[in-house]
């Protein structure tokens, strides 16, 4: 679905992702794990186009995407969620997944707002919509709260509710398990799941919990310095030494 060929980039001297080559399947949950400044959230600024590589080129469905903006590359249906999510923390929950267009995500305020009358008017099936998606992620009983007074992993939950309100095929999760409890994590794990299962999401997941990397990927790609160290099934890159070597000395 996605192809990786060759992406670099530096900032300044840092040579942040280093030619790194991997693929994202068609219908998968590839997990992307390595130590805390390996590069893995620059690669998926990369991939849904937040940042021009320097070299290399990014494939979805075979055509060359590089350097195409987020909204055209949301078009085609790749999402991205950010480690740090960006609700409308002024906004309701309901109101945060009914603001979500068919065809934009990350835009500014000021437009999410100059759509929201119309939307409040004229769009009940994007309000059954969001009913549909609060009752799948069990959100349905915060979903007249203010978004800036949901917990850290109910906020995690909404942003991939925010996903879900649009024509995704391809959704980037980066550390979506990062402080959330454990009954939350578990909740996502299972939205994540189902979302693969019943409606045929592809995933690509940065996490450093490995029991959720564990439990939901296949394979797991390790990225050290920039570069791929290993990838396969979780059972053959924990048994890999430069893997070991990579989180122990990071
Ligand atoms: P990871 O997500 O794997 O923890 P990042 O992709 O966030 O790693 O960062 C990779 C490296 O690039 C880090 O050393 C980080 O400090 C650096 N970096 C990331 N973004 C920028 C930026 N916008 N400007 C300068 N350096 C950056
Ligand atoms: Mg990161």
């Amino acid at each position: 679905m996605i192809q990786i060929d060759g992406i670099s980039k530096a900032f300044g001297g840092l040579q942040a992702v280093d030619s790194v080559h991997f693929t994202i399947a068609k219908g998968g949950i590839t997990g992307l794990i390595g130590p805390n400044g390996a590069g893995k959230s620059t690669l998926f600024a990369i991939l849904a186009g937040f940042l021009p590589p320097d070299r290399g080129r990014v494939l979805l469905d075979g055509e060359d995407v590089t350097g195409l903006p987020p909204h055209t590359l949301f078009h085609r249906g790749l999402v991205r969620t950010f480690q740090i999510p960006h609700e409308f923390s002024r906004m309701t929950v309901r109101e945060n997944l009914m603001i979500v267009p068919p065809g934009q995500a990350g835009e500014s305020l000021p437009h999410a707002w100059f759509r929201w009358g119309r939307v409040k008017r004229e769009d009940r099936a994007v309000g059954k919509k969001a009913d549909e998606v609060l009752a799948f992620l069990n959100l349905t009983h915060v979903m007249d709260e203010l978004a800036g007074n949901l917990s850290g992993g109910q906020k995690k939950l909404l942003e991939l509710g925010r996903t879900m309100m649009t024509d995704a095929k391809v959704v980037l999760l980066d550390e979506p398990g990062a402080g959330v409890n454990r009954t939350l994590l578990n909740s996502i794990r299972d939205a994540i799941r189902r979302l693969n299962q019943e409606r045929g999401y592809t995933f690509c997941l940065i996490e450093h919990d490995m029991d959720l990397i564990a439990q939901l990927c296949d394979p797991v790609v390790v990225m050290a310095q920039g570069r791929v160290i290993a990838q396969g099934a979780m059972e053959q890159v924990r048994a890999n030494t430069e893997v070991q070597e990579a989180y122990l000395g990071g």
